[in-house]
């Protein structure tokens, strides 16, 4: 099984690309009316990706969590309901990182190698335990495929950011069966990169309902409970799901 069919693949990829860019040019502060899927899946990118603040380089750690690919899917508009399910529902057992390190000096970035990568790259869940990760050699063929078609697609779309990027699978479940990082439950997420730092608060306002200020009518992500303007309680928009 595929996720981007050839018929699919240039819509599915501009909608990517689109959301891509603009979750890395825009900083961290965004007004969440997220309407649209395009827009909906504008905040997911900005909700998981995080970058290092290591002078002279760039780092992008970017957890692509399964809703992802359910948001992305839709936008497309072309695949069935049903199918992307059954998609999302075969990586629903596993967290995907996408990484990409380099040194900024010269005219040329130096990027990092994926051993290198690899070497020095830890994941770590709420209660501060290590989560193995998962070679290649024991992935699924669901996962296996899901990666085969993001790798020329972050080439595309990032060039040599994106040829040079390292995908890391780590494990999804706890052994009675529950998710292990589940972003729309309270928690964190912790990956460790070169003595850095990269720190998820969960759930993940992206991925829950909207919240709504009852006083100013201001729609903010699904994880605020107060109105920052006014502080005023804040409530689930009547509706909108995400
Ligand atoms: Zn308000």
């Amino acid at each position: 099984m595929r996720f981007c069919p050839p018929r699919n693949a240039v819509g599915f990829c501009v909608v990517v690309r689109a959301a891509v860019l603009a979750g890395m040019a825009l900083g961290a502060w965004r007004q969440a009316v997220a309407q649209t899927p395009q827009q909906r899946l504008t905040e997911i990118i900005r909700d998981t990706q995080k970058q290092g603040n290591r002078a002279g380089r760039f780092t992008l750690v970017w957890w692509i969590v399964p809703e992802f690919w359910r948001t992305a899917l839709a936008a497309n508009g072309a695949i069935p309901a049903d199918k992307i399910e059954e998609m999302v529902a075969s990586i629903r057992d596993i967290n995907v990182f996408a990484v990409v390190d380099a040194k900024m000096a010269g005219f040329a970035p130096e990027f990092t190698s994926s051993q290198e990568l690899q070497k020095d790259f830890n994941v770590t869940d709420s209660g501060n335990e290590l989560v193995p990760l998962i070679p290649e050699q024991k992935q699924s063929i669901a996962t296996k495929n899901m990666l085969a078609t993001m790798r020329p697609m972050m080439a595309n779309m990032l060039g040599e950011f994106g040829k040079n990027m390292l995908f890391v699978v780590t494990e999804g479940k706890n052994k009675n069966g529950s998710r292990r990082i589940d972003p729309t439950k309270p928690g964190s997420l912790v990956v460790r990169l070169n003595n850095e730092e990269f720190h998820w608060r969960l759930p993940l306002g992206s991925l829950l309902p909207q919240k709504v200020c009852p006083k100013c009518n201001e729609a903010f992500p699904g994880n605020y409970v107060f109105c920052p303007f006014d502080a005023t309680p804040l409530k689930e928009r009547p509706g909108v799901t995400q």
